[in-house]
């Protein structure tokens, strides 16, 4: 299915304190969108649109003035910072409503935006969802890419369905994000919920690009709560590990019992001060694991049953 040319294209980059990057990245992301406008790719109706997730220094004044400049460039206020995840949510529910795609981005540019060519191509090829796929960690610390190249096994071996080395870097048409907004999890987890869509998708690869300028927002700290919050909203495998480790554990008592009993009537009854150590020890240690496992479940049953706002727009700048 090939679709008509010249659609509007929404731009959404979540910002979480970036004065540092805004101007720079506002002159590029402008060009881009002039140049695709002039080969009629997009229309002129498109907009870039910043989504201020509470920032703390200049970003919104930054915003206000670039919109005052050119109303190519939009603002979305949320009342306060509610992290990444729900910044875009609330970036791409509002662009839906005027876009008929919408491409997702970091405000530091570390995409490479000469590819929103190709999405856009992809699109009007039929695509609805078109990812973008990094060919190439080099400018990333070994840490991190030792981290994450983790946390996307993980994923996968738990059942749940990312695309690997793939980020937020992504094209969505009107029709998917109509059916993305229909999952209400409170816990959001983009890269996982995004594949269960369906339609038709496609990849786009790219190199990634150091930060422009200032630091990064995604902490060791957050990393982790993303990659926990990622597993735990994709899947209840760890929950069936337990069960598993559990039936083995009681297997191996059975054995043990067997052995303990035939002691017992050979007359050895003294022996096992160190296995009795061992056996409090593992099978504490065990039991409180899963606990915290299960817990972390009930946790978050109980986040999602008060249906919370995921984000609370004050402001929009049209
Ligand atoms: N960000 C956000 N809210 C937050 C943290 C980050 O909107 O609480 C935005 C940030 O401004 C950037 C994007 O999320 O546009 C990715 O953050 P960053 O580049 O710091 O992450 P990294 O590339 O280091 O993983
Ligand atoms: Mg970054």
């Amino acid at each position: 299915m090939e679709r008509e040319k010249n659609q509007i294209l929404y731009l959404v980059i979540p910002c979480y304190n970036e004065q540092e990057v805004l101007p720079e990245t506002s002159r590029r992301l402008k060009e881009k969108m002039e140049s695709l406008m002039d080969r009629n790719m997009i229309s002129r109706d498109s907009k870039i649109m910043f989504v201020n997730d509470g920032s703390k220094d200049r970003t919104w004044e930054m915003i206000e003035e670039l919109h005052d400049q050119d109303p190519l460039y939009q603002g979305v206020k949320l009342s306060r910072n509610r992290g990444h995840q729900n910044a875009l949510l609330g970036g791409l529910m509002t662009a839906k409503e005027y876009a008929d795609m919408v491409i997702s981005l970091d405000a530091d540019l570390q995409d490479d935006i000469d590819v929103i060519d190709q999405f856009v191509e992809k699109y009007y090829e039929g695509c609805d969802i078109v990812y973008g796929v990094r060919s190439a960690r080099t400018t990333d610390t070994f840490f991190k890419r030792f981290t994450a190249e983790g946390f996307y096994k993980i994923i996968n071996l738990m059942g749940g369905e990312v695309v690997f080395n793939h980020a937020d870097y992504r094209l969505m048409s009107k029709r998917a994000l109509n059916e993305l907004a229909n999952y209400k999890e409170v816990n959001l987890f983009l890269r996982g919920i995004v594949p269960m869509i369906g339609f038709k998708t496609d990849v786009v690869t790219y190199e990634r690009h150091e930060r422009l300028a200032g630091e990064s927002k995604y902490p060791l700290k957050k990393m982790l709560a993303l990659a926990v919050d990622g597993i735990t909203s994709l899947s209840i495998k760890p929950i069936r590990f337990i069960v598993f480790l559990g039936f083995m554990i009681f297997m191996c008592s059975i054995l043990m019992l067997i052995y303990s009993l035939v002691q017992h009537f050979l007359g050895n009854t003294s022996i096992g001060w160190t296995s009795l150590i061992v056996s409090i020890w593992a099978i504490g240690g065990l039991q409180l694991l899963a606990i915290g496992v299960i817990g972390e479940y009930i946790g978050k049953i109980y986040l999602e049953t008060k249906e919370r706002p995921r984000y609370i727009i004050e402001k929009v700048l049209r």
